[in-house]
């Protein structure tokens, strides 16, 4: 460090009030203006990549270069080189158009930075996402000793589910891990859950063989019968199963397993029962749809993504479990540095997670802000848009494969038309809507996803005459 730095802040990091009025003023302006580039742009990128290398790095970061300049680069960049999953043509994977209320949740999350891990330390912010987390878990049909607690995403509350039934099934498994059991451990899925299962498996030392992945019954959904027999099987084996999770809206085609039958096998033979409802668990703000969860209120653990169709921006998800002292088994340390370690309050003893961002306050201020009838009318507007593009697609002569309450599409064109993989293909590079190929019960099927709450009837029928022109 040169003589003449040593003992100043740096202002660059650190900048004055008054750069950073005149920087907030521009930044809000710019995003404006990015909004509408984005509306009236491609939804696919259209950025020359080699382009983009060579500025990248040119970056070498020698010199200091003036923010507002880094800024200007940087979303102008993102303009061009993004799959805008917030414009309204983007039919994909919920990524969804965030609320503005979570835009805000962002800002001022940013700006105290408040560390959610220990109670003491941010108690504001903690009985915040808590206040959330019992009104999520009232409205799932669970009495008021549950608990739980925000997670990254989807993928890392199911992981959780997975660390409580290891934990709460074996009173060794947490010092002895995967040989704390007689035989194989064993959770069950099926073939068209979410396959981060196997990630979970591999981590949590379990192994990927562990995962049984059971037929499903030509329309997405597990079949049950077949689920008794495998757990039958194998106990049989010496194995030993600990997990069932059964999915409440399958991320292909949206299919909620039957969730009686699966709670059914998971007390008979005493395991843990856990949902699956990263992206459906939004039903549960309609009281017109909450019946297709019926079910999710005889889980152990229950995943719920904030920001699938709740809408929240990334990464958002929740886990709740009717048996809190299973986390704080699960999670359990005790270190002399942190200021506290109270199991009945301290995130980090509790969760996957240690440093933790406010990430609840994005779903505290969206239902502050709308209500839950304010998240019915969103996910009634997604159903009526799907079923609206549904009903263009079959007068055209379309198949719809799948049968679900939520707004997703599983389309199949007349065999006259070009294959799926090509017409996915023009339709993407024509950058009009984004749309995605998928299998679905082992049939290639054209994806579409309408939980973009920005979405028009107009937008619909731009879909269907793109998805037409294209198939040609
Ligand atoms: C998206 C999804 C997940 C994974 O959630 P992330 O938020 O991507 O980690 C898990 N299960 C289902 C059913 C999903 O749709």
């Amino acid at each position: 460090m040169s003589s003449d730095t040593i003992g100043r802040r740096n202002s660059n990091l650190f900048v004055s009030e008054a750069s950073r009025e005149s920087i907030d003023g521009y930044l809000l302006n710019r995003l404006k203006t990015a909004r509408s580039n984005v509306l009236a742009g491609n939804v696919s990128p259209t950025i020359n990549m080699a382009e983009f290398r060579a500025e990248l790095a040119s970056k070498d970061f020698q010199q200091p270069e003036a923010l507002e300049s880094v800024l200007e680069w940087t979303i102008s960049s993102m303009e061009n080189g993004l799959v805008h999953t917030t414009h309204p043509r983007y039919f994909g994977l919920f990524n969804p158009s965030p609320t503005f209320p979570a835009i805000c949740a962002d800002y001022i999350a940013a700006e105290f930075n408040p560390q959610v891990c220990v109670w003491s330390h941010a108690p504001v912010a903690v009985e915040i996402e808590n206040h959330v987390i019992q009104r999520l878990a009232e409205r799932v049909g669970f009495s008021s000793s549950a608990g739980g607690h925000f997670t990254s995403g989807g993928a890392e509350a199911n992981n959780t589910a997975v660390v409580c039934a290891l934990t709460s099934s074996n009173d060794e498994f947490a010092n002895k891990g995967a040989r704390a059991f007689a035989g194989q451990p064993r959770i069950y899925v099926s073939k068209e859950s979410h396959l981060a299962w196997y990630k979970i498996a591999h981590q949590l030392g379990i192994g990927r063989a562990s995962v049984r992945l059971i037929d499903t019954d030509g329309n997405g959904r597990m079949d049950s019968s077949k689920l008794e027999q495998t757990v039958r099987q194998d106990i049989e084996l010496g194995d030993v199963p600990v997990l069932i999770a059964a999915t409440a809206g399958t991320t292909n085609a949206g299919v909620v397993d039957s969730l009686n039958e699966a709670a059914d096998i998971a007390t008979n033979f005493d395991l843990w029962f856990h949902v699956d409802a990263a992206w459906g668990g939004a039903l549960l703000a309609s009281r017109e749809y909450m019946h297709v969860l019926k079910g999710i209120e005889r889980a152990d653990s229950v995943t719920i993504d904030a920001h699938k169709w709740f809408a929240t921006t990334m990464g958002a998800g929740i886990f709740l479990t009717q048996h809190k002292s299973v986390m704080s088994e699960a999670f359990a340390v005790s270190t002399d540095y942190m200021p506290s370690n109270d199991s009945a309050v301290d995130l980090y003893v509790n969760s996957i997670q240690w440093s933790r961002r406010f990430v609840g306050l994005r779903l505290f201020l969206s239902l502050c802000a709308a209500g839950w009838q304010g998240y019915a009318q969103h996910v009634e507007h997604s159903i009526s848009m799907i079923d609206r593009l549904a009903d263009a697609m079959i007068a055209k002569g379309w198949a719809l494969r799948n049968q679900s309450r939520m707004a997703v599409a599983c389309l199949v064109p007349p065999k006259c038309s070009v294959s799926i993989q090509e017409l996915v293909k023009r339709v993407v590079s024509a950058g009009s809507s984004w749309v995605s190929v998928t299998r679905f019960e082992g049939q290639e099927v054209i994806r579409v996803c309408a939980t973009n709450g920005n979405l028009s009837e107009a937008d619909v029928d731009q879909l269907v005459t793109d998805l037409i022109q294209n198939s040609i």
